[in-house]
Formats: structure tokens, C-alpha cells, sequence
């Protein structure tokens, strides 16, 4: 049997690669030597994209990839991929949605746990001696009964809010769109932000959300207020964040991504009120398996039938 010709963007783990390897002839991008002569001899031979989340389909692939058909992406954020693109050209791009929901809302329940409860520093003091020779770690805030704002309402931000109501939350959101829920709807990012003491980032990335998060935001938080982003970097404007964080404008901050991944800005790292995690919001030995199988299932519907099992909402009509 004759096999597919799939070029690989980005890591794939053994279970995906034995899955995978039957049906389709994989070539690694990273491994090529000369990536634009590579691209320029072998582009067109690919009618199959395996990518994920943080590589999406650079343009100088786009553009040596003529006879593309389909493209398979590890995660749910797509905004490396012009999927509207792909769309007028009938390529079918997949994500891999729902399966990951329950692990990215459990890191933001980890984050504002440990930075309002200040997990980090209390470990530091119980290990460095400090309790045995200054006394007790000061006291925390609690995360009981706050008004939480929840930018982004799809299927993690549910999540979110459903996670949340065990700690007695009163939800507000703002999504493009009011849905159909008893929590309080914010027309802009900013009204959201004046009405809560915690506010959660759980939209796409992309231009359209691009420093939804800003200077007037923050300070509209407050204080007291702790920002938690899980959703892209690119939704908040870190330079002003760090500097709302040094002002005092906000209480604190718990951060799964960053505008320049992996570089993190170094004042962030010396900051007590700050919680960091390196991009790991569905890195889960589980949540992983679950999205490495949903993009093998996705490319091998698409050779059975030329369908794709969870397409991006710009390709749901091919
Ligand atoms: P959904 O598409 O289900 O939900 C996205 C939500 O964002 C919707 O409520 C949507 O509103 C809202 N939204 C989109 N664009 C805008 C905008 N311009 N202004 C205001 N609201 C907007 O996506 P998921 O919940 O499945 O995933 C959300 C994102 O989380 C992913 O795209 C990804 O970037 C991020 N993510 C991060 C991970 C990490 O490791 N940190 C892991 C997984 C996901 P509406 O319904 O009105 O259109």
C-alpha cells in the first residue's frame, strides 16, 4: 500500500507516531538541514500537515505547500493557522476541542489558588527554616465568595465557571456574544474587569483579542485583583502587566503563557505576587494522550473519507 505523504511540524509522541505510521510516510520538518530548500523540493508533495498549537503552519510552509488537503493540529488554539485561508481553498484544518477542557480549567484553579493563597512563598518559608526562626508565613487571601470574571466563555471558560462554583463564585463573562447562563454578561473586557476581584483569560489568540488585556484593564481590576491567563500571551499586554504588578494596580498574577514563549519577562520571575507556569495548562500525561489520539483519529477519517472528525468552526462547512 502506497502511503500518504505527511509532513510533521513540532514534537509528536511514540503512541501518535505508531499510530500513524501504517497509513502515512511522516517527515519532520525540524530535522531537515536546509528548511527553505527542503520546503522548495519536497513542499508540494504534502497533501498533510500534522502541527500544534505553538508552531501552527508558518507562511514560508503555507506557501511551499500547494497540494495541501488537510491539516491536524496538536491543541485547541489554532491562531498559528490561517484557517479562513484554508477554508476558501477547501484544506480542511482540525483542532483537537473538549478534550482538554477539564485540565486547562484545573491550572487555573491551581494558579489562583497559589497565588492568592500565596503557595509559593509558604513553601519557601517552611523549607528555608524561616517559620523555625521569623515566625509564621503572614496571612493569605482567601478564594472563597469572589466575584470572578471569566473573558472567554466557550468550552474551557464553562469549565472554569463550573470548577468555580464550588468556591461560592459569583461569575461575570465577556465573550463577543451573550449566552444562554445565569451569570452576568459584560459587553467589553474592561466592564468585566471594574466588576471582579478575579479575572481569568480564556479566549482564542489572534488579532481579534490581542491586549484585551491592557494598562486600563488591570487598573480597572484593582488592587485586590488577581489576573490569571491561560488562554495566549498575545491577550495581554506584559508590559503592562509588569508594570501594574510593580505599581500595586493589582494583588497578584498566575500566568500559563507569555507573549515571547519561552522567554519570560525576568521582573516577572522576581516577584513574589506572581505565580509562573511554562505553557503546561493541558500537560497531562492524560489530557496529551487524549489530544495525540484525537489528531490521529482526525487524519485517518480524513483518508478513509476525506472528512475530519473535529473541524476548526472556519471549516465546519467543507
Ligand atoms: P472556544 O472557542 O470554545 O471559546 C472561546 C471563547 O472566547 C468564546 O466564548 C468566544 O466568544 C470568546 N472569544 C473569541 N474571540 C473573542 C473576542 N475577540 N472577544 C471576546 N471574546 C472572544 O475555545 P476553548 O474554550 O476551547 O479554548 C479557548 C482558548 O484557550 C484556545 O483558543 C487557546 O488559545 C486557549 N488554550 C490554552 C491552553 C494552554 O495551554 N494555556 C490550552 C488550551 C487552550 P463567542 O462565543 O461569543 O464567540
Amino acid at each position: 500500500m502506497t502511503k500518504t505523504k505527511l509532513l510533521q511540524i513540532g514534537d509528536i509522541t511514540d503512541r501518535m507516531r505508531d499510530a500513524l505510521s501504517p497509513s502515512f510516510d511522516i517527515d519532520v520538518l525540524f530535522a531537515q538541514g536546509d528548511r527553505a530548500a527542503f520546503l522548495a523540493a519536497h513542499g508540494a508533495d504534502y497533501p498533510a500537515i500534522l502541527t500544534n498549537g505553538h508552531w501552527g503552519v508558518p507562511e514560508d510552509v503555507a506557501a511551499a505547500t500547494p497540494n495541501l488537503k488537510v491539516v491536524s493540529s496538536y491543541g485547541v488554539g489554532y491562531d498559528g493557522i490561517d484557517a479562513d485561508a484554508y477554508a476558501a481553498r477547501g484544506i480542511k484544518v482540525a483542532h483537537t476541542p473538549d478534550v482538554l477542557n477539564d485540565e486547562v480549567a484545573d491550572t487555573f484553579v491551581m494558579l489562583w489558588l497559589a497565588v492568592s493563597r500565596q503557595l509559593i512563598p509558604s513553601d519557601r518559608h517552611a523549607r528555608s527554616g524561616k517559620w523555625e526562626s521569623e515566625g509564621n508565613f503572614p496571612l493569605t487571601r482567601s478564594v472563597q465568595n469572589r466575584r470572578v470574571g471569566i473573558l472567554g466563555l466557550g468550552r474551557i471558560g464553562q469549565t472554569i465557571a463550573d470548577r468555580c462554583a464550588a468556591f461560592g463564585a459569583d461569575i461575570h463573562y465577556h465573550s463577543r456574544t451573550p449566552k444562554d447562563v445565569p451569570y452576568t454578561y459584560h459587553d467589553s473586557a474592561l466592564g468585566c474587569a471594574a466588576a471582579v476581584e478575579v479575572l481569568v483569560a480564556i479566549t482564542p489568540g489572534g488579532p481579534s483579542t490581542k491586549h484585551m488585556v491592557n494598562a486600563e484593564v488591570l487598573e480597572a481590576l484593582g488592587p485586590d485583583g488577581f489576573f490569571i491567563n491561560v488562554a495566549r500571551g498575545s491577550v495581554c499586554d506584559e508590559a503592562a502587566l509588569v508594570k501594574a504588578l510593580q505599581d500595586g494596580k493589582i494583588a497578584g498574577a498566575g500566568l500559563d503563557v507569555f507573549e515571547e514563549e519561552p522567554k519570560i519577562p525576568d521582573a516577572l520571575k522576581t516577584m513574589d505576587n506572581v505565580v509562573l507556569t511554562p505553557h503546561v495548562a493541558s500537560g497531562t500525561h492524560e489530557t496529551r494522550q487524549a489530544m495525540g489520539d484525537l489528531v490521529v483519529a482526525n487524519l485517518k477519517q480524513w483518508l478513509d473519507d476525506g472528512s475530519v472528525k473535529t473541524p476548526v468552526p472556519e471549516c465546519r462547512h467543507l
